[in-house]
């Protein structure tokens, strides 16, 4: 069994609507898609059959969150006292720079070659695996999925399940191709392999890398939970810890973590709980026989203090990254998750990556929705994803000079073609006798109308007024009664 290679050579596309014509025309890509959908709505539902315990769990979790982001400046600080009171450094970064500097300053402080990674969609935000290999660091992804794409230089294409756009057969190929071992489809054998790699390259590692679920204040206790056992390895055998996350992440005690973790495992897997939970509250002690000597953790701000600013907004911050609101998009289902070209894929992706990157680098992303509600309504700690979307979308076609500015890049989409004529549409229809005039004219005249009146009728029809207009019949009607009578 050969090394793998895995200095990451991801090469991101500008263009999300090109990325997603091309997604499109992939049934391939649209087949692995669908039945993995398909497969996860179903755990989904199963996993809260009764609807008013599902409900009534939502509220609950709806609850929490706003109360911790009711505090959170406050929880924040609470954490880092009881995280250092347990032997934790604590380290904050407003960007993703200066998160992936004070990773590399203790990685450079303990001289480590290699760090073994657990599964952190922050460590994406941060495109930790590139900065690292910059510096001639190895950092190896030791989630299976998260592995898989690593082997193939690509991004992960959903939040939970990294590898969901490739089935067992392209994984095999993969295997065989990047690690010289007999082609197998055989999904067991496929990761006992991937296993058989990692194994030994916990042992080696010099650190371990992690995310975080849940960052409790009360305790000062990191929260992880995981299914494969490689979040504990990576947490326990390398002899120091980072762990990094968001600072939207924090809760305020224990007790609200039980809610939270059953609406994250069966929102996600439709598993009642994951098979590991780790709670981490500090370094190894003096009589304890393993875990790391050192741990620290990294709070990145990363564009989340952007969207607190705002009430309506903040609600964004609520999420606990189940990917829901992915598995039930008719979007994602059908792009897929590289067409967004950012690491938030989805309707989580389309409300968070904006204060992130600012709307001017993903103009197209709030619109990418037919705000069906179905991520609205799985959402387990009730984000009200449509309207955000709506709220992105106005900020998009503000005037750029405009004098509230809420976030990065707004007024990306603003045109001033386009705003005069809305509102000439809006004189139209509050004059009743502009009202008439136009449609006097609309009607007589419809036969001069346009079938393309720019991009939005690339997938509309454009509106033909009838030959009569509602007005003209009523009239009509209502003399032709009186002669009658
Ligand atoms: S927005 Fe809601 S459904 Fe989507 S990932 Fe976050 S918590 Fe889950």
């Amino acid at each position: 069994m050969s090394t793998p290679t895995l200095i990451p050579t991801v090469e991101v596309q500008e263009d999300f609507r090109a990325r997603a014509h091309e997604a499109l025309g992939d049934s391939q890509l649209r087949n692995n898609f669908r039945s993995a959908m398909d497969s996860l709505m179903t755990k989904r539902a199963a996993s809260f059959s009764d609807a008013h315990e599902r409900e009534h769990l939502r509220a609950l979790g709806n609850a929490i969150r706003a109360r911790a982001l009711s505090k959170l400046p406050e929880l924040l600080e609470r954490l880092e006292q009881n995280l250092t009171r347990n032997g934790v450094t604590v380290h904050w970064a407003e960007t993703v720079d200066e998160a992936n500097d004070l990773v590399f300053s203790i990685i450079r402080a303990h001289e480590a070659r290699q760090v073994i990674k657990g599964k952190s969609m922050v460590s994406e935000e941060m495109e930790m695996n590139h900065v690292l290999a910059a510096q001639g660091i190895e950092c190896l992804e030791s989630d299976m999925g998260e592995f898989i794409v690593q082997l193939d230089h690509e991004k992960p294409s959903h939040i939970i399940m990294p590898a969901i756009h490739k089935n067992a057969a392209q994984v095999a190929s993969l295997f065989h191709d990047k690690l010289g071992v007999e082609y197998t489809k055989d999904v067991d054998q496929l990761i006992q392999i991937g296993r058989k790699v990692l194994r030994q390259k916990f042992f080696e590692a010099d650190i371990g890398v992690s995310g975080v679920n849940f960052a409790v204040a009360e305790t000062g206790t990191l929260l992880l939970v995981e299914n494969e056992g490689n979040g504990r390895m990576s947490t326990t055998v390398p002899p120091v810890h980072i762990a990094v996350t968001g600072i939207e992440k924090v809760v305020e005690n224990l007790r609200d973590v039980v809610p939270l973790v059953s609406l994250l495992t069966r929102s996600a897997l439709g598993q009642p709980i994951t098979t590991y939970v780790n709670m981490i509250s500090g370094p190894r002690k003096a009589d304890e026989l393993d875990g790391p000597q050192e741990v620290h953790l990294v709070l990145l701000d990363n564009g989340r203090s952007q969207a607190f600013a705002d009430s309506e907004l903040r609600q964004t911050l609520n999420c606990i990254r189940c990917g829901a609101c992915m598995n039930h998009c008719p979007v994602y289902t059908r792009i897929g998750g590289h067409a967004y070209g950012e690491v938030y894929p989805g309707p989580i992706g389309k409300i968070i990556t904006p204060h992130m990157v600012g709307l001017a680098k993903v103009p197209d992303h709030p619109s990418a929705s037919s705000l069906c509600g179905a991520c609205g309504e799985v959402c387990p700690v009730k984000i009200p994803i449509p309207a955000l979307l709506r709220r992105l979308r106005e900020e998009n076609v503000k005037a750029p000079d405009s004098p509230h500015q809420v976030m990065r890049g707004q007024g990306s989409k603003y045109s001033r073609k386009e705003r005069f004529i809305w509102n000439a549409w809006a004189r139209l229809n509050s004059s009743p006798t502009l009202y008439r005039a136009f449609g006097f004219a609309a009607t007589r005249l419809r036969a001069l109308i346009p079938s393309k009146v720019g991009p939005w009728t690339q997938n509309h029809s454009a509106p033909k007024p009838a030959a009569r207009s509602l007005h003209d019949l009523a009239r009509e009607h209502l003399s032709k009664q009186s002669g009658d009578q």
